[in-house]
């Protein structure tokens, strides 16, 4: 059994004021929605705000990257230790990061090990871009960043500990675009791409136990065709996760 997920990836958006005022919106509708882990990924200036909102919800707190050092001259960055400090999640390797911030599958990795070892639960992005889609790579893309995104953390998890990790998959020509995939395409790619390669990795039951999720243009409209998927385990939610409407009967809808 696969508790269902929804994370809200807010990205460069909300001051720490309109971070308390949206958080305190949502609280109360979140909080109705039980069998669901729900997560908010403010900017990092908004996360000492929202992590005192949150203190005492079943609302989790994410940040939106993390760098992998624990600590040095890296200017401009985030380590692991501070990340955990605040949050229990961290978004990992979005296409975002990968495109404009020159992250590839080798940083994701170090990311990633990064998370695991600070105890954080990494949601890790994965999809292939417009161009890739178009050429027929959907797969061999989607299969490389699991196989390199994940390599040599086998160390981390045995098979009770599937839920210490998140992978989304979210086509890049789906994100903030208004043109998601079908549900039974996202579910085609968690099928026959995301699982398989998790299973190759660490085995059948750890891949049949991590939650995946589908990300891209998904609103309160749309989210109860993904989660009718039994393979699509949740969603991670960008713009619609800034509407107080729109998230609340997203993670309403993963509840089933
Ligand atoms: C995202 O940022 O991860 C995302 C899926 O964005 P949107 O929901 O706006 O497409």
């Amino acid at each position: 059994m696969r508790t269902p997920f929804v994370a809200g990836n807010w990205k460069m958006f909300k001051s720490v004021a309109e971070a308390r005022h949206l958080i305190s919106e949502l609280v109360p509708g979140l909080q109705a929605v039980e069998g669901v882990e729900k997560v908010l990924c403010p900017p990092f200036t908004a996360l000492l705000a929202a992590a005192a909102l949150l203190e005492g919800t079943d609302i989790g707190l994410g940040a939106q990257n993390l760098h992998w050092e624990i600590s040095g001259a890296y200017t401009g960055e985030i380590s692991p230790v501070m990340v955990a400090e605040l949050c229990r999640y961290v978004i990992i390797g979005h296409s975002e990061r990968r495109k404009y911030f020159g992250e590839t599958d080798e940083t994701v990795n170090r990311k990633v090990q990064a998370a695991l070892t600070h105890s954080l639960i990494p949601i890790v992005c994965v999809g292939e871009t417009l161009e890739e889609n178009e050429a027929g790579q959907t797969a061999q893309v989607v299969s490389r960043q699991i196989r390199q995104g994940f390599a040599g953390i086998g160390g981390f998890f045995e098979a009770s500990s599937a839920s210490s990790v998140v992978v989304a998959y979210e086509p890049v020509w789906a994100i903030g675009t208004g043109r998601p995939s079908t549900a039974a395409g996202a579910r085609a790619v968690v099928v026959d791409v995301i699982r398989p390669a998790l299973a190759e990795l660490f085995g059948a039951a750890f891949s049949q136990a991590v939650r995946v999720l589908y990300g891209g243009s998904v609103t309160g409209s749309n989210a109860a065709e993904y989660f009718a998927e039994p393979e699509i385990d949740g969603a991670l939610v960008g713009g619609a996760s800034l509407k107080v409407a729109d998230f609340t009967q997203i993670v309403k809808a993963a509840a089933g």
